[in-house]
């Protein structure tokens, strides 16, 4: 039997009036890539936003390794809280526009979180930065400030950062949407090495090429609800619905 590290059980999670996430349920196997996909709004961020609980769901259940929380509509998402804080370490996100601390280097954004969520030495944290930068292809950026990074560079040490705390998930969203188109490439073979070291994956990605190529199960999602998934030979090249094919047939 396949061992899972992610479970979501009927998750839901609504913005006022708007349902955004609707009775979502769905399994990641271990060391498997999800890749999410569908149109503006359908709650491909959301979703992610609420494994990392930067979004606080409505209700249902996630898991995440040996970590699981219940949502009831009271629950809160206060970072402060310890179980939350130990349940997001669980997972590195990385955001479409880097999200980067642009008062610092390169290995300085690599450090901060051992440093200040892991309490590591200085020195401890500085060589397994450098040992992440290398690993993204950085290590003779490593003292260089943001704003001289390119970026598909920028994008490689937002990817350092989120590993620097061992995730045992990583959760891409558009990672390579704001990248000029020459930059994605460095981007996606940095994500496809992560792959093939058997991080667990969840990415959502307008790289339908991409998918197709790394992801081991395609979710198509639309107004909130997963329409269809399986593996891409299924969902991207012999989609069973008509929104998925419609929406597909954008990319051919
Ligand atoms: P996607 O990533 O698929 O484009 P999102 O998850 O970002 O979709 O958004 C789904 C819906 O939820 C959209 O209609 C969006 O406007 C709405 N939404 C997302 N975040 C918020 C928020 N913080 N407050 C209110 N509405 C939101
Ligand atoms: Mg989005």
């Amino acid at each position: 039997m396949a061992e899972f590290m992610i479970e979501i059980d009927h998750l839901s999670k609504r913005f006022g009036n708007q349902v955004v996430l609707k009775d979502i349920s769905l399994k990641v196997a271990k060391s498997n890539v999800v890749a999410i996909i569908g149109p503006s709004g359908s709650g491909k961020s959301t979703l992610l936003r609420c494994i990392n609980l930067l979004t606080c769901p409505d209700g249902g259940q996630i898991r995440v390794g040996t970590q699981h929380l219940k949502f009831d509509g009271t629950t809160s998402c206060i970072p402060a809280d310890r179980k939350l804080a130990e349940f997001r370490s669980n997972t590195g996100m990385v955001f479409q526009h880097f999200n980067l601390f642009p008062h610092m280097t390169a290995i300085q954004n690599v450090m901060e979180g051992m440093v200040t969520v892991r309490k590591q030495p200085k020195a401890i944290a500085r060589e397994k930065a450098l040992e992440l930068l290398t690993r993204v292809g950085l290590a003779e950026r490593a003292n260089t400030y943001p704003d001289k990074l390119s970026g598909g560079q920028k994008q490689r040490v937002a990817i350092a950062r989120a590993l620097a705390l061992q995730p045992q998930v990583m959760l891409f969203d558009e990672a390579t949407s704001a990248l000029d188109p020459e930059l994605v490439g460095e981007v996606l073979s940095v994500i496809k090495q992560l792959a093939d070291e058997g991080m667990t994956m969840m990415l959502v990605t307008h790289e339908i090429a991409f998918a197709r190529e790394v992801a081991d199960e395609v979710i198509f999602m639309r107004d909130g609800v997963v329409v269809e998934c399986g593996p891409p030979a299924q969902v991207i090249s012999a989609p069973q619905q008509a929104a998925t094919q419609s929406f597909l047939a954008r990319f051919n």
